[in-house]
């Protein structure tokens, strides 16, 4: 039987590549329901080629747009409709390839209402890690990683006992400014910023992945998805972005998953678990890339690494703000109205500013978040 999909966030760049996973595999996969946030012809173009029954639209002035070019498919507008989406039981698996922290509260609605998730957006569990484990275990659903260094652990796990782990590596290509000097991290522009040396992403991540608060995430991230604590989890630069991420185990036996950056390959794994299915992508060549290197990360150029370790110590409310601070930084950073340099500056004082719960309930995250968003766009 084939299993049934939903992605939200389908017309962004994990949402796309998903969607070239499931075209190249329609034997396997069916799509039930998609959700975009603005781009509503790119939705109308993926609804009628994968025959979806159900298309959520964030821009609620396009709903009567979208039920008048789709008219045998329902459709669902705003936040509301996102959330509907999110909770209907009807697919097997949701992918949450939604960016930032809007994505956190979808990834609760699926795994309540049973439905396992492929878990892209990783502020769900930055911001509510352990919110969203007690619900997984009550409500008996299953989280995916498709990160790329998630999914290189994942793999590495397979038949591991856990309590033989030494620590969990996470690797980082170290972003486009890794040799540049400090004194000019100042004049940083955002087209500068925007050009990351191995991945294609979408704009927020590729900043993350300049400041290298995209590896603090990930450390974060890692945390949770393998149950780990962070004096567990380092993280080394490897500047090629072939080994995804390592494990090294007690016995000082190190595995890791290899593969050209291609996000393609831990959608599909996230999709296809346990198995790995055939494909007629680039393989490998490990002699045509010659050479593997790998680096100290390098706390004095990224604070934003030290800021999301500090997070993870400090627990609570502090990684939510963490997180949503530095996405509403990064936005004003692309708007160009702060500095690079600003971004960790203003998370500093979004951290040291907020009111601190330590076990925060559902709302005291909404609540946080709010406050953080407000907090940075405010900020003169
Ligand atoms: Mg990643």
């Amino acid at each position: 039987m084939k299993k049934s999909i939903s992605i939200l966030g389908a017309t962004g760049s994990i949402g796309v590549n998903a969607l070239n996973v499931i075209r190249e595999n329609p034997e396997l996969f069916s799509i039930y329901g998609l959700s975009a946030h603005r781009q509503v012809d790119q939705l109308i173009v993926f609804a009628k080629e994968f025959n979806v029954k159900v298309v959520a639209i964030g821009d609620e002035t396009q709903v009567s747009y979208l039920k008048k070019e789709l008219s045998n498919v329902e459709v669902l507008g705003g936040r509301d409709g996102l959330l509907e989406l999110a909770s209907r039981d009807v697919p097997d698996l949701m992918i949450n390839a939604i960016v930032g922290s809007s994505g956190m509260e979808p990834t609760i609605q699926a795994i309540i209402n049973g439905v396992d998730v492929a878990l892209s957006n990783k502020e769900s569990l930055v911001m509510a890690g352990d919110l969203i484990y007690r619900l997984l275990e009550k409500h008996k659903t299953k989280l995916y990683p498709v990160d790329s260094e998630h999914s290189a652990i994942w793999q590495s796990l397979v038949g591991e006992n856990m309590d033989d782990i030494k620590r969990l590596i996470v690797t980082g290509s170290g972003g486009p400014f890794r040799k540049r000097p400090l004194q000019t991290f100042k004049d940083i522009t955002v087209k500068e910023a925007l050009k990351h040396p191995n991945w294609a992403m979408g704009n927020k991540i590729t900043i993350d992945s300049a400041t290298m608060m995209n590896k603090g995430l990930e450390v974060i991230e890692a945390r949770w998805l393998f149950d780990m604590p962070a004096e567990k989890i380092d993280i080394i630069v490897h500047p090629q972005s072939i080994i995804h991420s390592m494990v090294e185990f007690v016995d000082s036996s190190v595995k890791a998953q290899l593969g050209l950056p291609d996000m393609k390959i831990p959608i599909q794994y996230a999709l296809t678990y346990p198995k790995h299915v055939a494909t007629n992508w680039e393989p490998l060549d490990l002699i045509k890339i010659g050479e593997l290197t790998f680096e100290a990360p390098d706390y004095e150029r990224f604070p934003c690494i030290q800021l999301a370790y500090d997070a993870l110590h400090r627990g609570g409310t502090t990684p939510a703000v963490l997180n949503v601070a530095n996405e509403f930084a990064v936005y004003r950073f692309l708007k160009e109205e702060i500095r690079f340099t600003e971004i960790p500056e203003l998370i500093q004082e979004a951290i040291s500013q907020h009111y601190f719960i330590a076990h925060p309930s559902l709302d005291d995250i909404l609540r946080n978040e709010e406050w953080a968003k407000q907090f940075i766009q405010n900020k003169e």
